[in-house]
């Protein structure tokens, strides 16, 4: 008997129930993982994304490799290539069964059950573990038996699942052989090459370093810091989630273990509830797969006549739009491949609201530049910033982003770190910095659009659709 695992978004050797259900499962175990850049560009797939996942998988190779268990990489440009490379390799393998983990995208979907028939006609076994959320999708319904569609229910739900089930995690499984040689992935794909400087350290270890010093440091103070782009609050573990490094009931365990140690409760009982957020998204992506689809999930909202993008579209990805707090944001985006949360809302609001320009494009460029990109979570932000998702932002509360500057960025420090044409404006005028018969700064643009027309216009749009 030969086990296979296939490595896809779980990049992990801990708390992994694939990887653990095959070294159980008895014979050798081996693992995989596909390397498919064209599907990659066509799910928009960031080269900051691309670095960090195949450092990784080069990472957990080298992990496995220690207990015995060889990681090959198959290129197979496609999820429909990958079908048959995947059986090619079983058969030249001696493969007698497959283990993975489930995603919940719609070609990740098509793509692993065409690979169950396959496989299943070549009398392979096929193995499919929930893994992605801390309650298995499925599990939190309604008492009619349905999904949530909104998320406060939903997590009153999943807290108490988790306090009725005490989620626990797998240990990293003990040596199955001796000791191998790990392949390395050497090859950037072509398109993927250009990337930022990595945001974090490789390695599951490094994760979980950063994971403790967030919890003993900031956890504590989340509910107050995590709002402030200037503040380390947040833990910047995304990375690490969307690609499986870390499990989000890796991180539950962590926080409760940290909350009864005596961190601060309100804080880390905060951060817990982002990891619910987490949850629901993907359970959204599962029950609605339309969401996955480029669908609005409330129908009604598919007849809204957005703007065409043009120039537009153009300032506001480049960051200069002539609003500070959007344009630091979304040069921040592009210099790191990473957004702080407060601004990923403030700037999909102004794309959408302000500037009335469709959601999609706003998640697809995100998609393409963030390492953190997950479609679950990139989708379900931007359908609630624009009004168009499950829980959303009541389409009439269009943040003002520069009030929402003057509230999270009140001494201007991020809009300096970011946008340097504007140093050296004071504290208030930073924010608006042609606000009240102010100058601005050479080499600094005039607001793209005034801000309270474009509002008024957005609403009465949303509201149109209502009469
Ligand atoms: P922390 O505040 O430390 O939170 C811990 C973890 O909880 C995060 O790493 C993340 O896994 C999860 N989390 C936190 N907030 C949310 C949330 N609102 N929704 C879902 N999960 C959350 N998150 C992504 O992981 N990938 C994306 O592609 C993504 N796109 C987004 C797009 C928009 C328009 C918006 C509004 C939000 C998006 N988010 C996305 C959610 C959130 O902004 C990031 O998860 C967060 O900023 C990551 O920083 P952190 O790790 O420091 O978070």
């Amino acid at each position: 008997m030969t086990q296979l695992v296939w490595f896809r978004n779980d990049l992990r050797l801990a708390d992994n129930p694939a990887l653990t259900a095959a070294c159980k499962a008895g014979g050798a175990v081996k693992a995989c993982f596909i390397v498919t850049p064209h599907q990659w560009q066509e799910h928009d797939w960031s080269p900051a994304r691309v670095h960090f996942v195949i450092a990784h998988a080069n990472a957990l190779a080298t992990e496995l490799a220690k207990l015995g268990i060889p990681l090959t990489f198959i290129d197979a440009h496609t999820f429909s290539d990958s079908i048959d490379s995947l059986a090619d390799h079983c058969r030249d393998n001696g493969i007698t069964a497959l283990h993975f983990n489930e995603e919940y995208g719609i070609n990740e979907r098509h793509r692993d059950k065409a690979i169950r028939e396959r496989l299943t006609a070549n009398d392979i076994k096929v193995n499919k573990y929930r893994d992605q959320t801390v309650a298995p999708v499925g599990d939190i319904l309604t008492q009619q038996q349905e999904p949530y569609s909104v998320f406060t229910p939903f997590s009153r739900r999943w807290h108490s699942w988790v306090e009725e089930t005490q989620p626990s995690v797998f240990p990293i499984p003990e040596p199955q052989d001796k000791a191998v040689k790990p392949e390395q992935y050497h090859t950037l794909p072509e398109g993927f090459t250009d990337a930022p400087p990595a945001l974090v350290e490789t390695g599951e270890n490094a994760a979980h370093d950063q994971l403790d010093a967030f919890l003993g440091e900031h956890g504590g103070h989340y509910k107050e810091q995590r709002d402030f782009p200037a503040l380390d609050g947040t833990s910047q573990l995304s990375p690490y989630l969307a690609n499986g490094v870390l499990s989000g009931r890796q991180c539950l365990i962590a926080a409760r273990q940290a909350q009864g140690g005596g961190g601060n409760q309100e804080g880390l009982s905060t951060w817990v509830n982002e990891i619910a957020w987490r949850d629901f998204y993907i359970h959204i992506l599962y029950h609605y797969p339309r969401v996955s689809m480029h669908r609005a999930f409330k129908p009604e909202t598919e007849h809204l006549d957005w703007n065409s993008p043009g120039d537009h579209f153009q300032a506001w990805k480049t960051g200069h739009a002539g609003i500070p707090i959007v344009d630091a944001a979304m040069r921040q985006l592009n210099q790191t491949g990473w957004m702080h949360n407060r601004l990923r809302m403030v700037t999909a609001m102004f794309l959408t609201k302000n500037l009335f320009i469709d959601w999609r494009l706003g998640e697809a460029y995100f998609m393409s530049r963030l390492v953190d990109g997950f479609l679950a979570s990139n989708n379900g932000g931007w359908q609630w910033s624009a009004s168009t998702g499950t829980d959303s932002a009541p389409y009439f509360r269009v943040f003002n982003p520069v009030t929402q500057s003057e509230r999270f960025d009140p001494k201007g420090e991020f809009i300096r770190e970011w946008v340097p044409e504007l140093r050296k404006l004071d504290n208030k005028r930073i924010h608006d910095p042609g606000g009240k018969g102010g100058v601005i700064p050479k080499g600094y643009p005039r607001p793209i659009v005034d801000l309270k027309e474009s509002r008024k216009e957005a609403i009465a749009k949303f509201q149109a659709l209502k009469d």
